[in-house]
């Protein structure tokens, strides 16, 4: 039913099967309004490749009740693709309660044929830790009522998610996610309360997006209710979230705000559309003011809707590429705050190494490093580790090492007459690596790393520990440093050296030029 076929960071490219119907993830589900249908789904399909979207099964069983029992949700969308149900959850944070069992809605879910259904939960939202505890219960209790009717009367066909809540408590979403673990779903749904993004309380969010994944571990796909803005997708792609709907695209288009992949702009005051879409191609931001309201609403919606679906294509092909945190570290500069979530990511080293467990150990792309935050990118780490445990601590070493700068070619006789000594090894200094032997230096990543020079220097303490790790690992007896003409790694040898000088190793400086 779910299966993975390229992974970088947390995020995931899977295929999700479902009554015959497919789709790919990172998946996004617009959601779509069952009564109103501004933008409908077919239109999604054939103009935007949307594979899913999501509705709400309660406003159908409420408003639709008789047409969607004959038609099917399929029928009232017009829409063969998958779709998935919300259970009326909203509606009761909306307004407090439904008129509506979870039996009721269950066995409506599976009568009108949706594809994916959530039991009906209570959403947490953001409130005391007193009524989070409530709606937990009351969200356990009625989930296991829905699995109890389906199996009494046969007809689970659907696929069925978790819903699990606890809003920002996590010792409650933990709670919540390892109870719904031990029963008999076959996706996970997280609630992630709207004031947290309208708050742009980004690190909370991905707080409780990683404690859930952690728990549920990695087997079924995780979904996110109400995602909000696409400049947080890369993210909750990379922390693992494998699907997610939003409605963001109308809400923000009523308000005539106007999503990029980085924020959102006043339709008021855009003087250039930033955007290639139908939309922003064929007419000019003051042509889109003069509409009236209601037109223009449903123009804004299209181009929010095509913004979303960009970004997703994006996130896609950066975990084929393997560049997913490369794509974070852009993303973060959308907005301070994204960006204070985005270090928090950066300095949470358990979540770090899980992300590095689940890097492949190659790409088909370089690596681009920008600053010393690149350097604690999984995929560093997980070179630089290999680098240790497969070469300085594993192979047998000479005693003598010569280290040359890396941006330099010496032929080994030269090199011979310089040291003055017939057997050595040779390494290379100056990458964001340490050393990298120079066996290695035309292998992935050391030769398809690019950065700039300034990265070296601003990170030549860590470059300087790292590299002496290294040789103690390699148990080295002398090192020789040949110079460089370069100010900055003659820095990081000068550093280099006096650092060798405290670990009683032998080093001499040859002066090469
Ligand atoms: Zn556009």
């Amino acid at each position: 039913m779910f299966e993975v076929l390229a992974e970088d960071l947390l995020g995931r490219i899977g295929r999700l099967k479902v009554k015959g119907k497919q789709a790919e993830t990172p998946l996004f589900l617009p959601v779509i309004n069952p009564v109103t249908q501004s933008i409908s789904a077919k239109w999604m399909k054939e103009n935007l490749g949307a594979e899913a979207v999501i509705t709400n099964a309660y406003i159908i069983f409420k408003r639709l009740r008789e047409r969607a029992l004959e038609e099917g949700v399929h029928g009232i969308l017009d829409f063969d693709g998958v779709i998935m149900t919300d259970s009326g959850g909203y509606q009761v944070l909306e307004y407090g309660d439904v008129e509506a069992t979870p039996e009721e809605i269950a066995l409506f879910e599976e009568e009108i044929g949706t594809d994916i259904a959530v039991p009906l939960d209570i959403p947490t939202g953001i409130c005391g830790k007193k009524k989070a505890e409530e709606s937990v219960k009351k969200t356990l209790k009625n989930i296991e009522i829905t699995l109890n009717i389906l199996k009494e009367k046969g007809v689970r066909r659907a696929l069925w998610a978790a819903p699990i809540q606890g809003g920002t408590y996590l010792d409650l979403l933990q709670r919540c996610a390892e109870i719904e673990k031990e029963m008999d779903f076959d996706l996970y749904a997280l609630g992630s309360p709207t004031p947290l993004m309208e708050g742009y309380r980004f690190e909370k969010l991905f707080e409780m997006i990683y404690v859930v994944r952690v728990v549920v571990g990695f087997g079924r796909p995780l979904h996110l209710f109400g995602a909000g803005h696409p400049m947080i997708f890369p993210f909750i792609v990379a922390l693992g979230v494998d699907m997610f709907d939003s409605a963001s695209y109308y809400l923000y288009a009523k308000d005539e705000r106007y999503i990029t992949s980085t924020g959102t702009l006043r339709i008021d005051r855009i003087d250039y559309f930033p955007c290639n879409c139908p939309i922003c191609s064929n007419m000019t931001p003051t042509e889109l003011r003069e509409m009236k309201k209601e037109e223009r609403t449903r123009l804004i919606a299209t181009h929010n809707l095509y913004a979303c679906f960009r970004e997703i294509r994006e996130i896609k092909q950066a975990i084929r590429d393997g560049r997913l945190m490369e794509l974070l570290e852009i993303r973060a500069r959308s907005h301070p705050r994204l960006y204070q979530a985005f270090r928090w990511i950066m300095e949470n080293e358990d979540l770090l190494r899980l992300m590095e467990n689940h890097t492949p150990l190659s790409s088909r792309r370089g690596i681009n490093l920008f600053d010393r935050l690149s350097l604690k990118r999984p995929r560093i780490r997980r070179a630089r580790r290999r680098l240790m445990e497969n070469y300085f601590k594993l192979s047998a070493h000479e005693k003598h090492l010569v280290l040359i700068p890396f941006n330099r070619k010496i032929g080994f006789e030269k090199l011979k007459r310089i040291v003055g000594e017939d057997v050595f090894e040779i390494a290379y200094y100056g990458t964001p690596y340490g050393l990298v032997p120079d066996q290695l230096k035309y292998t992935y990543p050391f030769s398809q790393t690019n950065y700039p020079r300034a990265l070296i220097e601003d990170a030549s303490e860590n470059l300087a520990e790292l590299m002496i790790e290294q040789l103690k690992a390699g148990g080295y007896e002398r090192i020789y440093v040949i110079s460089s003409r370069s100010k900055h790694l003659k820095e990081l040898a000068l550093k280099l050296l006096k650092a060798l000088h405290e670990t009683g190793i032998k080093s001499s400086l040859i002066d090469w030029d």
